[in-house]
């Protein structure tokens, strides 16, 4: 046997073995770019030709809070594997990084959800929360009790149960059966509310919707609704003050539980610890991951209310975990990365982000391929059509194109997703690079309309 040990000097090498050897993500026989990224500081990232990118993504995937290169990130881990790199949190066993950090984000979430269940991401985190809420109404005679409701547009992951839940149909396709007793509703999307909801006002619409749809798969058979505060995937669809009250009223009279997925709003992004509490979604279950740990170790959080993670642990327990559930390393990074938000006020800075991309994106205004633009602290999503009247959504490779040259003729990554260019930058960026981020975008998409 022989074992290659490659080591590839220039960037035309590493873009070469990257596509002969990986498969990423999302990728489709039509992107044939490659952009190795090598190192980052701040809301800045250097590919491997040394070329500086100004990450308007955080990271990619809307992760990365206190931003790259944190020496105290690195620092955390480093001891932390010095001391135990990791030991199994099954069963009686633990570690002290855990404890600490369960009684910290307790005092973060919103009501009694104290009980916390450590995974490694936030698709992981999703499924944890759908087996929790069966498993919490079988373990109170109701195990009739399966069908979880999520929502078109919503994102919750990639796995069978959190992909099924995903409302994006590339996620179901072509993979066989996907999860069974799952029920899609209407997403609260204002900017499309004349071809979703007619002329009923969208709440009232969501409501009926929602009501009929737990009347037609019986009030006795339905586990849980899923929803992300705002939605983040879907296009930052932030909804109607009155929605989450009025879902919460109509899930709590059917005894149905309530999991808001806050993989992405949790932790500052929006300019609140838990977004959900600020929507007044009073949930049951909260799924987290992402900002946890800003990227710098792969790891999420469950937090349930007390009685839920009572019962569920139960007369056969909670049958239930990963090799690296409760993993000491990312505990001990997710601690040092609360201690630099708290420091920094980077929820407040995410809200100031919002403010200065509102200033920097109105110029879109006038631009015939702007649908929309949302933002919601460091969250913003412009939505791209074809043609402003009929609201016709702009091709995918059409939006790809058009980050594609935001990269290249301005050095700033954005992310395209669907129809939408999104914005979700650490939440260190600063006034300039988001002004500089938002000259970009707006001259590019001046120019291409
Ligand atoms: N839930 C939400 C709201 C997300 O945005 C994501 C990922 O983007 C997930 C769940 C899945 O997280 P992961 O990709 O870490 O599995």
């Amino acid at each position: 046997m022989t074992i290659t040990s490659v080591r590839p000097s220039t960037s035309t090498e590493l873009e070469d073995l990257d596509r002969r050897h990986i498969i990423h993500p999302l990728q489709s026989a039509a992107i044939s770019d490659r952009v190795v990224i090598v190192r980052g500081k701040g809301s800045t990232v250097w590919d491997a030709d040394g070329n500086e990118l100004l990450d308007a993504t955080g990271g990619g995937l809307w992760h990365s809070h206190v931003g790259h290169g944190r020496r105290e990130l690195a620092e955390a881990a480093a001891q932390q594997m010095e001391r135990l790199e990791y030991f199994t949190s099954y069963q009686e066993f633990g570690n002290d990084r855990t404890v600490e950090l369960a009684v910290r984000l307790a005092g973060l979430s919103p009501g009694d959800l104290n009980k916390v269940f450590f995974t490694s991401g936030g698709s992981e985190s999703v499924e944890t929360a759908i087996k929790a809420a069966r498993l919490y109404h079988a373990r109170r005679d109701e195990p009739d009790r399966t069908w979880i409701i999520s929502r078109y547009y919503g994102y919750h992951g990639a796995n069978y149960g959190s992909g099924t839940l995903t409302g994006f149909p590339p996620m179901q396709l072509g993979v066989g059966p996907n999860l069974p007793h799952v029920e899609k509703v209407s997403p609260p999307y204002l900017y499309r509310a004349a071809e979703m909801y007619g002329d009923k006002d969208p709440t009232d619409f969501l409501i009926d919707e929602l009501e009929q749809t737990i009347q037609r798969l019986g009030p006795g058979n339905v586990a849980a609704m899923i929803g992300e505060p705002v939605m983040g995937g879907g296009g930052v669809l932030t909804p109607p003050a009155d929605y989450w009250p009025r879902v919460r009223q109509v899930l709590d009279r059917h005894g149905i539980l309530l999991i808001a997925d806050e993989v992405i709003t949790a932790f500052g992004r929006t300019g609140a610890w838990f977004d959900s509490a600020r929507r007044l979604m009073e949930p049951d279950i909260i799924t987290t991951a992402k900002g946890i740990t800003s990227g710098y170790f792969s790891f999420g959080a469950v937090l349930l209310r007390d009685g839920i993670g009572d019962t569920i642990i139960q007369d056969m327990g909670f049958f239930h975990g990963y090799t690296f559930s409760g993993h000491p390393v990312g505990a001990a990074v997710a601690l040092a990365n609360l201690d630099i938000m708290e420091r920094e006020d980077l929820p407040g800075n995410a809200l100031a982000i919002g403010e200065w991309f509102k200033a920097g994106l109105a110029p879109l205004a006038d631009v015939p391929t702007v649908g929309d633009v949302r933002v919601e602290g460091a969250a913003a999503a412009i939505e791209m059509v074809t043609d402003r009247g009929t609201r016709e959504p702009m091709a995918f490779p059409d939006v790809f194109g058009l980050t594609a040259r935001i990269r290249a003729e301005y050095g700033v990554i954005s992310r395209p997703y669907a129809h939408n260019i999104i914005l979700s930058p650490p939440l260190v960026m600063n006034e300039e690079e988001v002004r500089r981020t938002s000259t970009a975008i707006v001259e590019v998409l001046s120019r291409a309309a």
